[in-house]
């Protein structure tokens, strides 16, 4: 189903989405979400985080939620880890995918990972040695996110030239891809087509540059479109539009997976979803997330009459 894809969804809801909530999300719902989504056609899901219960209770379930999630055909399953640590229970699951997150902003990453990016560095280039250390671990994908790449609460904007530097060094270190994150909200169109072609600049066509944006101010979706043009194929986006970083003040929820899936397919871009399929997923996470406000244009109005999928 996902062989002739065009442009690939990842869900983050939840590990993004889902990180910053009180409430805890029932491990039964978390893998009903996962199961329902997945059967709608979403390629991957990053699944969890591998923090300490210490810094967010939602993910005191991460073991069991990967093994049902691995179960499941065709499913990319991914996880967010932000240290060594995390990466070694990581591997140990037999997931996919780890996504390290280090941010661009050294504030930031000093209050999200309580580290300075020379130790986020350090960290990653131990997780990438013992990815490469037996044939297992060898199979997992290591994505970088690049937190804070388009701005930051703490520093506001962000110099281009450390994203270039940054990544330069992970790619050096073993990442297979990097995930620009728009963390709080804070970019615009053409500073995201500028960003892109600077990274395309330096670090040619083959790194696989994937987005992360958040719609704090209304502008996700056109950063999207941003991205799409400067060939970006790969997207975050969290279902209902949950979301948020809680050392970010003010980050609110990523791109809302539901509307994203409307506009690429409305663009003739094949994601390989059904749109109804991911609206009824709605369902689960209001059931486990009761308090939580569920965003989204597309669940809200219906598609418009006469929408023709692109695969169709
Ligand atoms: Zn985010």
């Amino acid at each position: 189903m996902t062989t002739d894809i065009d442009v690939r969804v990842c869900e983050v809801g939840l590990r993004d989405g889902i990180q910053g909530i009180d409430q805890f999300f029932p491990t039964d719902k978390k893998k009903a979400w996962i199961r329902s989504e997945a059967a709608a056609g979403v390629p991957e899901i990053e699944v969890c985080s591998f923090v300490p219960p210490s810094v967010s209770g939602q993910f005191v379930d991460c073991e069991e939620v990967i093994e049902d999630a691995l179960t499941l055909e065709g499913l990319e399953v991914s996880a967010l880890v932000p240290n060594l640590r995390g990466a070694q229970r990581g591997f140990a699951t037999g997931v996919h995918k780890l996504s390290f997150v280090l941010s661009i902003s050294e504030s930031h990453n000093q209050a999200n990972v309580r580290c300075s990016r020379e130790d986020s560095l350090e960290q990653f280039r131990q997780i990438a040695e013992l990815r490469n250390s037996t044939p297992e671990n060898k199979k997992v994908t290591l994505g970088v996110g690049l937190a804070t790449a388009l701005g930051c609460t703490i520093e506001g904007q962000i110099d281009p030239g450390e994203i270039v530097r940054i990544a330069e060094r992970v790619l050096e270190l073993g990442a297979d891809e990097l995930s620009v994150s728009d963390t709080v909200g804070y970019a615009n169109p053409t500073q995201v087509r500028d960003v892109y072609r600077l990274l395309r600049r330096h670090l040619g066509d083959d790194v696989l540059l994937s987005a992360h944006f958040h719609d704090t101010r209304g502008l996700g979706l056109a950063n999207v479109h941003a991205a799409l043009e400067e060939g970006v194929r790969q997207f975050d986006a969290s279902l209902a539009g949950l979301g948020g970083c809680p050392f970010a003040p003010g980050a609110s929820g990523n791109i809302v997976m539901d509307d994203l899936v409307f506009m690429l397919e409305a663009m003739g871009l094949n994601t390989g979803v059904d749109i109804d399929a991911l609206v009824a997923v709605r369902e689960i996470v209001a059931a486990g997330l009761p308090e939580e406000p569920l965003l989204g244009a597309i669940a809200k109005a219906g598609v418009p009459k006469g929408f023709i999928p692109a695969a169709a």
